[in-house]
């Protein structure tokens, strides 16, 4: 399958680099790129455009230097440092910093959020995410995605945006821990990559 139509954007691509390579130091990350065929996405290249195709072959790369189980931890890892990097690139615009947003009582924070979330991949990327409410739950689909794209699963795979979603829940509720689970992953048969969210928090 053939993923290159449908990209990240620089700036989307660089703030995913740089949570990874936090995790895996610069030198594990020159290492995870080099095995993975994706020296093409090494910091001194100036990459304007992600392809789908490099994006899900980055997690794959996991699997093969930590084994599946190892892979799905460091990709979790990766997702939440990830975070910030995007933060300090789309934040401003979301207007997710400024004191309005701030001020909000949590489940009005947890909603505004996610829209503003969803529609940044939607606008900026070739993401495509719909988000649906429940009375407990968000449910943020994810109908074309970078992360499993091309690939078979038994079960879902699509760690680094768990990783994103948990930390931008932490960000946005100032501290607090949620259930996030992804239930459902293309990769693994199913129609979107279905990551569910609680809203209310553990902790
Ligand atoms: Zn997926």
């Amino acid at each position: 399958m053939s993923g290159g139509s449908f990209y990240y954007p620089q700036k989307m691509g660089r703030a995913l680099l740089a949570g990874m390579e936090e995790i895996l130091s610069p030198n594990g990350m020159r290492h995870a790129l080099k095995l993975g065929g994706l020296e093409n996405m090494l910091q001194e290249q100036p990459v304007q455009k992600f392809p789908f195709e490099s994006i899900s072959a980055l997690q794959t790369t996991l699997e093969l230097i930590y084994g599946p189980h190892g892979g799905r931890g460091v990709a979790l890892r990766a997702g939440r440092a990830s975070f910030k990097y995007g933060l300090k690139e789309y934040g401003s615009m979301l207007g997710l910093t400024e004191s309005a947003f701030r001020l909000l009582a949590l489940p009005n924070k947890l909603h505004a959020g996610a829209r503003a979330f969803a529609e940044l991949f939607n606008k900026h990327t070739d993401q495509i995410v719909r988000v649906t409410e429940g009375e407990n739950q968000i449910i943020w689909q994810i109908e074309r995605c970078p992360l499993c794209w091309g690939r078979a699963a038994e079960e879902p795979i699509c760690h680094l945006a768990v990783g994103l979603i948990q930390e931008a829940l932490y960000w946005v509720s100032g501290g607090k821990v949620f259930n996030v689970e992804e239930t459902e992953c293309r990769a693994a048969g199913g129609a979107t990559c279905k990551i569910v969210i609680d809203k209310t928090p553990l902790t």
